[in-house]
């Protein structure tokens, strides 16, 4: 018999058909098609990208030049801009707004062909540390209301480029899946004065099937509804609202978590296309969320999600939002937990 799960942090169903999940046998080549010599990311092409906003390069060495080690720029092709005003008005009963917002391009490395999943420790802290940088300095303009931190690998996934980069974006609106969330986790508070996420962290630390691995900041799961075979999320482990409150000494432990699943994953899976997102606090309309004795800060959780693309959705799924998923995340942890004993990491 088939069994439904339902994911309490979004009232998201899965159903998990009888049949095993068979993985794909060969690597999936899936990278879109662009050549370094016209790469605008690449090391010593820094005049083909707009100027630089902010960059992890050697002390004195100038902005748009090379030697950097991560560099973030806006998009020349920015389905938003930061410049105007946000302009919200209605047509009737539909709402309009112009496009504001930053769009903005983290390039993770001069390296055109590097892996994400191979970059080492050091080059993912200095990742993980421009994230939360690039929030800090959003937040600062009152017209935002999420940032959203993300990256496509593949183009099943959404990238353009072959270039290792992700992505940051400044809206002006919350995005639906994050209000969706923050509802729940508010329905879960009231029943229970405790936020999911941290009881999520609990109940799965003491059932330990779904864990595929746990530092002294974060853990690394399979969510109990996972939507596609391995579905896998980070949570840190001590509640934490935003991202942007990130310590500076856990930049290190996150980057060590990321190394671990983003290397596992691609070990198992042959380089699968994946959406790696950040869903963390809205800002500036915190107020907006909290209830009598219930701020959100307290009740909502940060959290990395990452969603590898192995198939297309299709209608059913598209229609009614319920995902079908051959593969149990307990099998899935299991393989993954697999993988880094065998390649001793950690
Ligand atoms: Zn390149
Ligand atoms: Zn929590
Ligand atoms: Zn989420």
């Amino acid at each position: 018999m088939s069994i439904l799960r339902r994911d309490p942090t979004s009232y998201g169903w899965t159903i998990y058909p009888e049949e095993d999940f068979q993985p794909p046998l060969s690597p999936c080549v899936d990278q879109p098609e662009n050549p370094p010599e016209t790469c605008p990311f690449c090391a010593g092409h820094e005049d083909q990208t707009p100027p630089e906003i902010m960059a992890v390069r050697p002390p004195g060495s100038d902005p748009n030049t090379p030697g950097w080690r991560v560099r973030t720029i806006p998009d020349r092709n920015a389905v938003l801009r930061i410049e105007g005003q946000v302009g919200r008005r209605g047509e009737g009963l539909y709402d309009m707004m112009n496009g504001i917002g930053a769009h903005e391009i983290v390039v993770e490395t001069p390296d055109h062909h590097g892996l994400f999943s191979d970059f080492d420790e050091a080059l993912l802290s200095d990742i993980v540390w421009m994230y939360r940088e690039r929030m800090r300095d959003l937040v600062k303009d009152p017209r935002f209301r999420y940032i959203q931190v993300c990256r496509n690998y593949g183009v099943r996934a959404g990238a353009r480029l072959s270039h290792p980069h992700s992505l940051v974006f400044a809206l002006p609106v919350i995005p639906r899946a994050v209000r969706e969330e923050i509802s729940r986790a508010a329905e879960y508070w009231q029943m229970k004065e405790r936020c999911v996420f941290c009881d999520i962290v609990n109940q799965e630390q003491t059932d330990k099937g779904r864990v595929v691995f746990q530092n002294s900041d974060f853990i690394v799961l399979e969510p109990f509804a996972a939507r596609t075979p391995f579905e896998t999320w980070i949570l840190p482990l001590e509640h934490e609202s935003r991202f942007l409150d990130l310590a500076d000494e856990k930049i290190v432990t996150l980057a060590r978590a990321v190394r671990l699943a983003t290397r596992a994953l691609a070990s198992e899976l042959g380089n699968p296309p994946y959406n790696l997102i950040l869903h963390t606090s809205p800002i500036r309309v915190e107020k907006q969320f909290d209830m009598q004795h219930m701020p959100l800060a307290e009740y909502y959780h940060w959290h990395i999600e990452i969603i590898p693309r192995l198939r297309e959705l299709n209608g059913f799924e598209y229609g009614t939002g319920i995902y079908v998923n051959p593969l149990l995340p307990e099998k899935a942890a299991a393989r993954l937990r697999g993988v880094i004993d065998q390649n001793h990491a950690g």
